[in-house]
């Protein structure tokens, strides 16, 4: 059944470019539907090192605009949500035979300089073997520099921009594919597919592709006449340990490949290793690390701290692909960061824009960019309008989040400290709307084990696209790192229950 009014955009994709651009739009007066095959965020964007960060290394691609851009809104970022964003340190060591000290100095120089930086501390050489770092990194090392970026939770950074975007306006389907896009006049046609595998068919004037590594086959739905092969696809995969040293700032070390490798204080137990670049060619649905790059940062991270780490001893491990556009680089290490797009807008015909490559960090700004680029002279307005706009539960100052969760704490005492500081990082000021009227433990409902109550679950139900108990433990939250088999099974027949009872 064909639905007459057609929508001014349609976007393809619930990654964080296709949020941010729905977002994005629905400010501008727009009329949006986002359709997303998976949960939000299932994809790359939960796949990432969770950097906000100019990404230092890129300075040695010469990739200026790019690493500029990022660190401009790597501030701009965190004021918008300093709840999911803060502020990190990262320690490089020097090391002899690779790059030498004052081509890193140089590097971090510009690194402090060209993004306007205002909030972060800015770059200082630190003594190795003293502490925290004396008892944690390999002897050998003796000096180094210690600079900012910001950690994200990306899966979180998404969804937040799902539900500005809902809120705003967009219709945000998850779960719906996109099986058939076709022009007919001044619309396109989209054929949109839901999970009970019904179909209904929608209008819109225009089309943004933001599928990720899927970009090329929705180029293909579109255009099948033409050949689509634009798309470079890059495996990184990183390892989760316990913990391998016990303070709070992240180590980036160097390889001897000329690569870089993180390893980052995660979740409060574990330390986060990553990341790999592997050329990839299959189903970017179902990918996860191989032998060699656990073997490869195993290696690298042994190059360099004093405790040995094996594949074995690794909790969980996390793989994407990154969709990076091909400017037939010969090294996947080297292929551009930076985002390209591709607009097709025949005479008379509407206009589909595909989006390649992009960092979680520029997300904002390739919205920005691609709604200049796609003609839509209809909208309400072509102003930008989200630099500094804060995000769901981001209307604080950043420098505040930490009197804001010991306000928290002591408001709702009965919940334990550590539990409200989770609620406070990932709901910011919506934290009341999370614990609403509860004033025990016991209001919250039925326990699911690491501070998850039946509360929290059915805000996020209603608040924030979750349908099941793997959207909760995975990408709304990494609480399944948290607990045991028996504490999501409980989640998992709580889901089962529900669903059982909607039917009947
Ligand atoms: C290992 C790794 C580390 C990274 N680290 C960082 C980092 O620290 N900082 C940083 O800034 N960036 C980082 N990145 C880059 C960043 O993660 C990606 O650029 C970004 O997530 C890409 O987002 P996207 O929206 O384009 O793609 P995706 O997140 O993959 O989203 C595309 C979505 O489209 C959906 N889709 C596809 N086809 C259809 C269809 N037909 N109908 C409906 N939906 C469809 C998919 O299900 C998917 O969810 C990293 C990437 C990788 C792989």
């Amino acid at each position: 059944m064909t639905d007459d009014t057609p929508y001014d955009l349609l976007v393809i994709g619930g990654g964080i470019n296709g949020v941010g651009i729905a977002r994005d739009a629905a400010g501008r007066g727009a009329k949006v539907l986002l359709c997303e095959k998976d949960d939000l965020a299932s994809h790359t964007s939960s796949a990432s090192t969770k950097l906000v960060h100019g990404g230092l290394r890129y300075l040695e691609h010469y990739e200026f605009r790019l690493v500029r851009e990022s660190l401009i809104e790597r501030e701009r970022l965190l004021g918008m949500a300093p709840h999911i964003i803060w502020p990190l340190r990262f320690v490089l060591p020097h090391d002899k035979g690779l790059r030498p000290s004052w081509l890193l100095r140089l590097g971090l120089f510009l690194y402090d300089h060209i993004g306007g930086r205002k909030l972060l501390p800015e770059t200082k050489t630190v003594d190795l073997r003293a502490a925290p770092h004396g008892d944690v990194l390999e002897e050998r090392l003796v000096k180094g520099f210690e600079y900012s970026d910001c950690w994200v939770e990306d899966a979180r950074l998404v969804v937040l921009n799902a539900m500005d975007a809902a809120q705003r306006g967009a219709d945000i389907r998850t779960r719906t594919a996109c099986v058939g896009l076709d022009r007919r006049g001044q619309v396109w046609l989209a054929d949109l597919k839901d999970k009970h595998g019904e179909t209904q068919r929608i209008s819109a004037r225009a089309v943004v592709n933001a599928a990720g590594p899927w970009v090329d086959g929705v180029l293909g739905k579109a255009m099948p006449e033409k050949q689509h092969q634009n798309l470079r696809l890059v495996k990184g995969s990183h390892l989760i340990f316990p913990k391998l040293f016990d303070h709070d700032q992240a180590y980036i070390f160097q390889n001897k490949d000329d690569r870089i490798v993180f390893a980052i204080p995660y979740e409060r137990e574990f330390t986060l290793v990553g990341t790999t670049d592997v050329a990839f060619k299959g189903d970017a649905n179902t990918i996860e690390i191989s032998d060699d790059e656990s073997a490869y940062i195993c290696d690298a991270i042994n190059e360099y701290l004093k405790v040995d780490v094996a594949p074995d001893q690794a909790i969980w491990s996390y793989s994407g692909v990154r969709p990076l556009y091909d400017d037939q680089s010969r090294n996947n290490s080297t292929v551009t960061r930076d985002y390209v797009f591709e607009l097709d807008n025949p005479e008379g015909a509407p206009p589909i824009l595909s989006i390649f490559g992009g960092k979680i960090t520029t997300y904002r700004k390739l919205a920005e960019h691609a709604l200049h680029k796609l003609p839509m002279p209809w909208l309400e307005t072509q102003d930008a309008w989200t630099a500094g706009a804060d995000l769901p539960g981001g209307d604080m100052e950043v420098g505040q989040f930490d009197a804001f969760v010991s306000d928290m704490q002591s408001r709702y005492e009965w919940c334990s400290a550590d539990v409200m500081l989770r609620l406070c990082r990932a709901y910011g000021t919506l934290v009341f709307a999370v614990v609403g009227d509860a004033k025990s433990w016991a209001d919250m409902g039925q326990d699911f084990g690491a501070g998850l109550t039946e509360r929290e679950v059915g805000y996020l139900i209603d608040g924030e696209f979750v349908q099941t108990a793997e959207d909760v433990l995975w990408r709304r939250s990494k609480l399944g790192l948290h607990m045991n088999d028996a504490e999501r099974k409980s989640l998992e027949d709580w889901f089962a229950k529900r669903g059982a009872a909607a039917a009947a």
